[in-house]
């Protein structure tokens, strides 16, 4: 053995040729074929040969059976670095790290059937010719929010640029300041104006705005009046806005469009769900709004995507922007976003059928109930260092939508038994959960991990415990 983990030098390298003709390597070969493993072996010889070099190569590296281990390894690695499936624990439901809305079963079969079949994406089957993508899609926009027309592009952002450079460009937008928001992702109004050829005139003050603010500021370089949902922060206490409905009524009096960006933007009245209310794109256009644009993967439910809805001939004029092509949606989104729609047209089933309406108007008690039933199987496979509680917490939408409301919720909360302070110990469990089959995703906070469980569904509770095991099995437990 003392031999064997003698230094090599580099003359002592296998030659690729060699390497190619081992038995050891016939396996490897067939899996993954001659070109990747040719392409991995010589990553791999170069970086023995800089060992060499340096000295710091053993001979035992050199061994046949051990670079065929490490390319077996290397392949393996590669191709699990994919998108993974991972718990969502965090509290946040639409979370814009982990994908935002998860989409119901029926998107999931319409997107598939794209995915596998030509479809009639523009094509108009009843007159035989070409037809538009998006017309499926905004037919039930203008449905579902009595807009006269719509348009879809791939997300909010390109909503709002499109939107801007049509209708504002080489002139100027006015915006109260107080709304002049950074959504997150680098992106921030002003910078979006500027991107659009839009000139920002902001009026106002961070708290306060009132119509005089926009009427001084109105002139001949004025293309459009424009009013951003705050989004991710609330200004409280000494404010004041202009809404909707005035602001409407000034652009309209200086013969000025008023577009509104919602941000999450609901289809409908979430009140009536329990939850806390949300202007609605409905209400939105009925307050006088010309365009409204909004996500389709917040509060809609659907996949990414960005929705304008308003007059008819300012989506005309959208859709006739060049940019416009460069914006448009995939057949998969448009497949998926039809779908979505189509479930709002049966309202009373709509908490049920769409998950992120089924997660939102989850009851705490149920929740508790969970956590409690999880409590038993989770808390046997952490070691004895850690405490386990099933708790009341509070969830948030996320997104940006409803910035200040907390969902009564219910979870796990995990504390070191020796109580006090583990941050190190904290973090060290949370990259643990990460590393299981399908990565558990929490949060950490007061000296504890919190595991909101209002984002698993009792149907997944099953396949959720079964890898718990995993926690004890790899390193003795965890800590
Ligand atoms: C989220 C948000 C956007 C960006 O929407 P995306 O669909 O993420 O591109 C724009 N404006 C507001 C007010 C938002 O809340």
């Amino acid at each position: 053995m003392a031999q064997i983990d003698a230094p090599a030098s580099a003359a002592d390298l296998p030659s690729l040729d060699r390497l190619l003709r081992e038995p050891a390597m016939a396996a490897l070969l067939r899996c993954h074929g001659r070109q990747r493993v040719l392409k991995w072996l010589r990553t791999d010889l170069r970086h023995l040969r800089l060992r060499a070099l340096e000295g710091r190569l053993s001979r035992s590296t050199l061994l046949t059976d051990a670079i065929v281990m490490r390319a077996r390894q290397a392949l393996q690695a590669q191709d699990r670095e994919r998108l993974r499936a991972v718990y969502n624990l965090t509290g946040t439901i639409l979370h814009s790290n982990l994908g935002r809305a998860p989409l119901p079963a029926a998107a999931l079969e319409a997107v598939r059937m794209t995915m596998t079949c030509a479809v009639d994406l523009e094509f108009d089957l009843d007159a035989g010719r070409r037809g538009s993508r998006e017309a499926r899609a905004c037919a039930s926009l203008c449905e579902l929010t009595g807009a006269e027309a719509a348009t879809v592009v791939n997300n909010n952002a390109a909503a709002v640029l499109l939107l801007l450079n049509t209708l504002a460009d080489g002139r100027q937008t006015i915006v109260s300041r107080g709304e002049l928001v950074e959504i997150g992702g680098a992106f921030r109004i002003p910078d979006v104006m500027r991107s659009a050829g839009t000139r920002l005139v902001e009026v106002g003050t961070t708290n306060r705005t009132h119509p005089a603010d926009f009427i001084d500021a109105i002139g001949p370089q004025t293309a459009l009046l424009m009013q951003v949902h705050a989004s991710n922060y609330a200004i409280t206490g000494f404010t004041a806005a202009v809404d909707t409905r005035r602001l409407a009524a000034l652009a309209h009096a200086h013969a000025l469009p008023l577009a509104v960006d919602l941000g999450s933007g609901s289809l409908i009245d979430l009140a009536a769900l329990g939850l806390p209310h949300e202007p609605t794109v409905e209400q939105t256009l009925r307050a006088g709004a010309d365009l409204v644009t909004f996500s389709g993967d917040k509060l809609l439910g659907g996949p990414q995507a960005g929705l304008i809805v308003g007059r008819r001939e300012l989506i005309a004029r959208i859709d006739r922007n060049p940019l416009k092509r460069a914006l448009r949606c995939d057949k998969m989104r448009l497949a998926a976003l039809e779908a979505v729609l189509a479930l709002y047209r049966e309202p009373e089933f709509l908490a049920e059928r769409l998950p992120v309406l089924r997660l939102l108007s989850r009851c705490d008690d149920a929740i508790l109930a969970q956590a409690r039933r999880l409590l038993p199987p989770i808390q046997a496979a952490l070691t004895p260092d850690w405490n386990l509680d099933a708790v009341p917490m509070y969830s948030q939408t996320g997104s940006g939508a409803q910035p200040l409301e907390r969902l009564p919720s219910a979870g796990l909360c995990i504390r070191h038994a020796l109580g006090g302070r583990h941050g190190g110990d904290l973090k060290r469990l949370s990259a643990r959960l990460r590393q299981l089959p399908r990565p558990v995703l929490g949060r950490i906070g007061d000296d504890a991990l919190w595991l909101d469980l209002r984002t698993l569904e009792d149907a997944d509770e099953a396949e959720f415990l079964a890898q718990w095991a995993h926690l004890a099995e790899d390193d003795g437990g965890c800590g």
